[in-house]
């Protein structure tokens, strides 16, 4: 079995708790995000506990995906929550704005008006990463006063 072929066994079973494709034993995730631009990618590693054997793999999340929820809880676990807030008086004008960006990203009408709610209400939670993204791409549609607060989970 070639290392492309564990991969996929993990990816696909979302398995990412093991047991070890060498040695049968448990593994350990580790879940790392990275920014470039506004592209955002994971990387997942799976260690086992008693051999050396190691098995990395990256994705490219996007806003409004199915995303695998192991990943991201490891993930969110490791980095924390953050909050992305705007002011909803500021931006009252401007949500036209925000619902048309929800709305490109996938979002349902509806859907699109409960994430405006919230970013201008109690703010919309991700990791760091993704509210950066979210937050430039919010700020190059027009919305101003966006803030990126530490969030508890
Ligand atoms: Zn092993």
């Amino acid at each position: 079995m070639s290392d492309d072929d564990v991969y996929m066994e993990l990816v696909c079973g979302d398995d990412f708790n093991g047991p070890c494709a060498r040695c049968g034993a448990p593994v350990l995730l580790h879940v790392a995000e990275s920014l470039e631009g506004d592209r955002i990618t994971w990387t997942a590693t799976t260690r086992c506990v008693s051999c050396p054997y190691t098995v990395a793999s990256q994705d490219q999340p996007a806003f409004f995906d199915r995303v695998d929820v192991i990943v991201r809880q490891t993930l969110i676990a490791r980095v924390g929550l953050t909050r992305l807030r705007a002011d909803p008086e500021v931006n009252r004008t401007l949500r036209l704005r925000a619902l048309a960006l929800f709305r490109q990203q996938g979002a349902t009408v509806v859907g699109a008006a409960d994430t405006y709610t919230e970013l201008t209400g109690e703010g919309l939670t991700g990791s760091p990463a993704e509210m950066a993204v979210l937050a430039a791409r919010l700020t190059a549609a027009g919305l101003l006063g966006l803030r990126c607060v530490g969030a508890s989970a």
